[in-house]
């Protein structure tokens, strides 16, 4: 049975990281590399990557960290075929791409007839009944994977 605390745990961290990038304490790079970790440190347990990453995969890149206005597209790496490894050859904080960013990565991963245009048909035929799943929310979530934070470190401000 497979472990959800260990990613809320982490999602925590994310929520956290990102709040310091966004106030300009650290930089991109180093932003990246905690969001890499706390996808990564899941398998101290069997937990879930998506779950760490909850608080940014559905509203921010994962190349530029920009948040993504909602309606927007956002595309999953988890979406894509064989394409797990992009994540890690290039650096990426979370598995969601704003349409910039995807355009400018996939072609160079594409194998097999597969274009860019193949490649995006296929996601969004994926979800042509529920096309809000390759798209920004726009904001970040207001709960921890569905539960409530737990009680911030607002004495660090
Ligand atoms: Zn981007």
């Amino acid at each position: 049975m497979s472990c959800h605390s260990i990613g809320m745990g982490l999602n925590e961290v994310v929520r956290m990281v990102i709040t310091l990038y966004d106030k300009g304490d650290i930089s991109m790079d180093t932003t990246k590399k905690l969001l890499a970790t706390c996808s990564q440190a899941v398998y101290w347990c069997d937990g879930h990557e998506y779950e760490a990453l909850d608080y940014i995969r559905r509203c921010r890149c994962g190349k530029c960290l920009r948040l993504i206005p909602k309606g927007e597209r956002l595309y999953s790496l988890y979406d894509t075929y064989e394409m797990f490894h992009i994540f890690r050859d290039e650096r990426l904080g979370s598995d969601g791409l704003c349409e910039e960013c995807f355009d400018a990565l996939i072609p160079k991963y594409c194998q097999d007839g597969e274009t860019l245009q193949t490649v995006k048909d296929m996601i969004i035929k994926n979800y042509e009944d529920e096309p809000a799943r390759y798209m920004s929310q726009g904001e970040p979530p207001k709960s921890n994977n569905g539960f409530e934070w737990a009680r911030s470190v607002d004495w660090f401000d």
